[in-house]
């Protein structure tokens, strides 16, 4: 591991300004992440800038009726929120998804959000990858594509990003506050992360120094209805191959609002606005669940490796669905 020097922040505006200051210095939160990069020699930062002292460790109720998560909460913390519980289930349900307990203990929202791709390329320095090494090449187009993208992709990436909770923030149009140099403002979660287009290298929309400190949950009926399904090789302690976060609202017979995100099929949280779209007003039932998951999924562009990944998100666009339609009646 390349030697490396450690501050801890004792303010935010100050963890800002030294990151900012030094283009090799990175936020430290949880570690969870970052450390084991450190390990494999993925992520060399010349200093870290530990901000879990900083006061990001309180979830709040919003003037507007929703919830204000500090950035610092961890992954564990969130999940057995009652309140998120009760009125986002599908946040605290993907929480639990992800990762194993041990590290729910310690990772935080915040760096849940920004976890990097566990692509196996490029986490081996002796492999070519564009998001590692920009211009060297991707190993994993033709190689190992088994958790790889299907929509979104481009020609240098087809990397997906891991997290669970990023999907279910995704859909139920959760907002980060990002402070930067130049003060603070709002990322909506769904446009966060990018497409990797041309610059793999580049997850998210921030910028380098840029720090969430909390992510807000707008007031949203509609999520007590919600769910989070992931697909994956085993049980648990495994990165999804397909995940679905979602929320039904019916009446009087027909699909009055919906809300539904991917994981696991693209460099993103996948906002799934055509099956959105296609949902609304129907006749609740298969037809029309697997009807709106083809309006999505018609997009699709499958590697030989992972053309699987096709029909498993179907079924589990119509799983979700089905459950909320039946749990709602
Ligand atoms: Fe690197 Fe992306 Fe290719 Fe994986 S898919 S090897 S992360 S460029």
């Amino acid at each position: 591991m390349r030697p490396f020097e450690y501050e801890r922040a004792t303010s935010p505006a100050g963890a800002v300004a030294t990151v900012v200051a030094d283009p090799e210095a990175s936020f430290l939160a949880g570690g969870t992440n970052l450390v084991d990069r450190m390990k494999l020699g993925v992520s060399r930062p010349g200093r870290v800038v530990d901000v879990t002292h900083l006061p990001f460790d309180r979830i709040e109720e919003t003037d507007a009726g929703g919830l204000r998560i500090g950035a610092n909460v961890p992954n564990s913390d969130l999940a057995a929120d009652r309140r998120v519980r009760e009125r986002y289930p599908a946040l605290s349900r993907a929480l639990l998804a992800g990762a194993s307990g041990q590290l729910r203990n310690l990772a935080t929202t915040g760096g849940n959000f920004l976890q990097r791709t566990r692509c196996v390329y490029f986490q081996d320095v002796t492999t070519p990858c564009n998001k590692r090494e920009p211009g060297s090449g991707c190993a994993a187009i033709g190689g190992y594509e088994r958790y790889h993208a299907i929509l979104g992709a481009s020609e240098h990436c087809i990397a997906t990003h891991p997290s669970d909770m990023a999907v279910a923030m995704a859909a139920l149009d959760a907002e980060l506050i990002v402070l930067g140099p130049a003060g603070e403002r709002r990322v909506a979660a769904e446009g966060l992360h990018r497409l990797p287009g041309d610059e793999p290298q580049r997850d998210t929309v921030l910028e380098h120094g840029d720090l969430i400190t909390a992510v807000v949950l707008p007031p949203l009926p509609i999520a007590r209805n919600s769910t989070y399904l992931k697909v994956r090789d085993r049980a648990s302690y495994a990165f999804a191959l397909v995940s679905v976060a979602a929320a039904l609202a019916v009446e009087d017979g027909r699909v009055a609002d919906c809300r539904i995100a991917l994981g696991g099929v693209a460099h993103k949280p996948w906002r799934a606005r055509l099956a959105e779209e296609a949902l609304r007003g129907a006749e609740p039932g298969e037809p029309a669940f697997a009807a709106a998951a083809d309006a999505e999924l018609a997009a699709a562009e499958p590697r030989p490796g992972n053309a699987f990944k096709v029909p498993m998100a179907r079924g589990a666009i119509v799983a979700a669905l089905r459950s909320l339609s039946e749990a709602g009646r």
